[in-house]
């Protein structure tokens, strides 16, 4: 029975939205967010974008004081999901700064109540595994990847990253199940899981200089694979979750950028409307689904649509300057609600 779930009756792409606190700590701050209720967050936007009130709808929002436990407790079911055979993609996108990275993996001085999603589904991961260890055997591994300019590097290799990069994606067939040629590690537990991430952290910076922070401009992606195989019947059952902090979500002006940063942000676009093509046209249940416009969604293809689960964190920043940025945001997240 468990091979034959029945679809989740809500529907399997789900969106949230996340308000990042302001960050200069003024009490006489003043947040472009209006209000928010419940699925709906409006938006008080100056003359310069229609003077007045916007609301857009969501699964849920969170605003500033959201804890990190919060914000993962709905996504909780999901990790569940993975463990009966499913697959998900957990992705976070917002301009750069809205708090993407807090969400996925939590501030840079890391403590148990700030961790992020990744660490958080891990952890479930293992528990729920080792609930239900009397019934199924399960076996985890972790794929670490980033693309950057449509080309994809492994952040799990431990030397030659470079002899490694870019490398083709090539999706090999492993058992009847779609993984990329990138390394594929085994962990027992969460110490395994920090480690690793640790190591996918280390080779990201690789490249990157204080003036040219890359993070933000590649996707980077921790693959989790696993397999579970009845103790009596030997039937064997898998399951995937990707679990994606995407490129900043930001427009470059033309007329300023060339060169390199130029190409970067026309890959970025690209992607980014390649994936908002795919969710929408998921959302929508057409039976045409582009998932060939990009590596990303050629990447996740077997993980969207079909009986996979979506769910993405749509972040904002409160900040005036920024209501350009946050009204463009939130316009694409409405688009594959
Ligand atoms: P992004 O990955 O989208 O570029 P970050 O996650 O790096 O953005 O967030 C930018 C800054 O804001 C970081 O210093 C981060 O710690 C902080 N921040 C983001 N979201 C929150 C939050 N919900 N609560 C507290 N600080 C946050
Ligand atoms: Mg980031």
């Amino acid at each position: 029975k468990l091979y034959n779930q029945v679809q989740d009756l809500k529907g399997n792409i789900r969106v949230y939205c996340r308000v990042r606190p302001s960050l200069g700590g003024r009490s006489d701050f003043k947040s472009v967010v209006d209000s928010i209720e419940e699925g709906t967050i409006t938006i008080n936007t100056p003359a310069k974008y229609g003077k007045g009130c916007r609301s857009f709808n969501f699964n849920k929002v969170f605003g500033p004081t959201a804890t990190q436990a919060e914000v993962f407790a709905d996504t909780r079911p999901l990790i569940r999901s993975v463990l009966d055979g499913f697959n998900v993609c957990i992705f976070a996108y917002g301009q750069t700064g809205s708090g993407k990275t807090h969400t996925m993996t939590g501030p840079k001085d890391l403590t148990e109540t700030s961790q992020g999603v990744n660490y958080r589904a891990l952890s479930d991961l293992f528990f729920i595994a080792e609930q239900r260890k009397d019934t199924l055997h399960y076996d985890v591994s972790v794929q670490m990847i980033e693309i950057y300019n449509e080309q994809v590097r492994d952040l799990l290799v431990t030397e030659g990253l470079n002899k490694r990069y870019p490398f083709q994606l090539i999706i090999f067939l492993n058992n009847g199940f779609n993984v990329p040629d990138a390394s594929l590690v085994h962990v027992e537990s969460m110490y395994d899981v920090i480690d690793l991430m640790k190591l996918g952290h280390k080779n990201r910076a690789v490249g990157a200089t204080a003036l040219n922070d890359r993070s933000s401009r590649s996707h980077s992606c921790l693959t989790v694979h696993v397999q579970g195989r009845d103790v009596t019947s030997g039937a064997v059952l898998r399951g995937c979750m990707h679990l994606v902090d995407l490129a900043g979500s930001e427009r470059v002006d033309k007329s300023e950028v060339a060169g390199d940063r130029l190409k970067e942000a026309q890959h970025i676009n690209k992607s980014l409307s390649a994936l908002g093509d795919v969710i929408s046209s998921l959302a929508q249940k057409n039976s045409h689904v582009p998932y060939r416009n990009s590596k990303l969604t050629q990447l996740l293809q077997d993980s969207l649509g079909g009986q996979a689960k979506t769910l993405m964190f749509v972040h904002i920043s409160p900040e005036l300057n920024a209501v350009g940025e946050t009204l463009s945001t939130l316009k694409f997240a409405e688009r594959v609600a």
